[in-house]
């Protein structure tokens, strides 16, 4: 998507997309990237979610540990995708239900620059304005899901609770733990520091499976960082799981779900806890979604070989 001829087109799409639920299509002035809304609806019983697409980062390979370069080229082929250019999916997801809107993960906020940043367009074109939103349910303390909840250090929501599990805040608000961090990872509890003092007293910590709004619970997935959560959807005989950072180059980790990725806070405790999700999804049928999974990111997850394979979501007519 094109930032600039996004903007253009917003605010008479907002208005159709509020009254009448069309989606326009915003086409760039240079002929590239012309793309209808980044958002994707379905159903999981009474719920509406909407899958949003912040944006992509192209994922620095050599961030993946347990797999030498050249077995990673090959998995990403095998999966139809360039090793040369590998671009990571960042979404997040709208939950409306019972007249709420509930935003899991806000996306980057820009932080990561300008091939992000998009969730809180996206949202308005779907007529969903920042003072909609009553609860922003974070499954981790990462930038690309923290980063679009403040803007210039103000709440970007201003009337939403932030949900954070108190694993997360506890580190990523710890200065001793900052101070001890590897250099590049310090800015991100500067960030995370920001954001709860943003929300000041709409802030609420979660621990265990807790009950985070009507029909979603907290599914503690412990690795990626310490905190980190799965949110599980259930209305009805439907359900969802929301699987956070389980996967971030599906291509790799599903095939090898014992190949790690540097941004996570205990590697040995994530390959485990994405193991364990990957039997417990196939065992169960259970259908998921995922921040990197290539976008909308909603499918099911298969037994292939000695390792796994995602397999999207077909369309929903809702
Ligand atoms: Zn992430």
């Amino acid at each position: 998507m094109k930032r600039r001829t996004f903007l253009k087109t917003f605010p008479a799409a907002a208005a159709l997309a509020a009254t009448a639920g069309i989606v326009p299509i915003a086409v760039a002035a240079d002929g590239h990237g012309a793309q209808v809304i980044a958002a994707q609806k379905f159903k999981v019983g009474d719920m509406v979610v909407t899958a949003i697409s912040d944006g992509y980062f192209n994922m620095p390979l050599d961030m993946l540990q347990g797999a030498g370069p050249d077995d990673i080229a090959a998995l990403l082929r095998q999966g139809y995708q360039d090793p040369e250019n590998f671009r990571a999916a960042v979404n997040a997801y709208l939950v409306q239900s019972g007249g709420e809107n509930w935003l899991i993960d806000a996306g980057t906020g820009g932080v990561f620059g300008p091939s992000l940043g998009d969730v809180a367009e996206v949202l308005a074109a779907l007529g969903v304005m920042p003072g909609d939103v009553s609860k922003l349910i974070v499954t981790h303390m990462h930038g690309d899901h923290i980063g679009g909840a403040i803007k210039d250090g103000a709440a970007m929501y201003p009337n939403a609770e932030l949900v954070v599990t108190k694993a997360d805040v506890d580190f990523w608000t710890s200065k001793d733990i900052q101070a001890q961090a590897p250099e590049q990872f310090r800015g991100g509890f500067d960030l995370a520091m920001g954001v709860i003092a943003a929300y000041q007293d709409r802030v609420r910590i979660v621990e265990g499976e807790a009950d985070l709004a009507p029909g979603l619970v907290g599914r503690p997935m412990p690795g990626h960082t310490v905190g980190h959560q799965g949110v599980m959807l259930e209305s009805g005989s439907d359900s969802l799981l929301i699987w956070g950072d389980v996967v971030h180059v599906a291509p790799v980790q599903m095939a090898r779900p014992e190949v790690t990725i540097g941004f996570d806070t205990d590697q040995e405790l994530a390959a485990k806890t994405r193991a364990d999700a990957f039997a417990s999804v196939v065992q169960s049928g259970q259908k998921i979604a995922g921040m990197h999974m290539p976008f909308p990111g909603v499918g099911f997850v298969e037994k292939a070989g000695d390792g796994f394979r995602f397999v999207p979501a077909s369309w929903d007519y809702m």
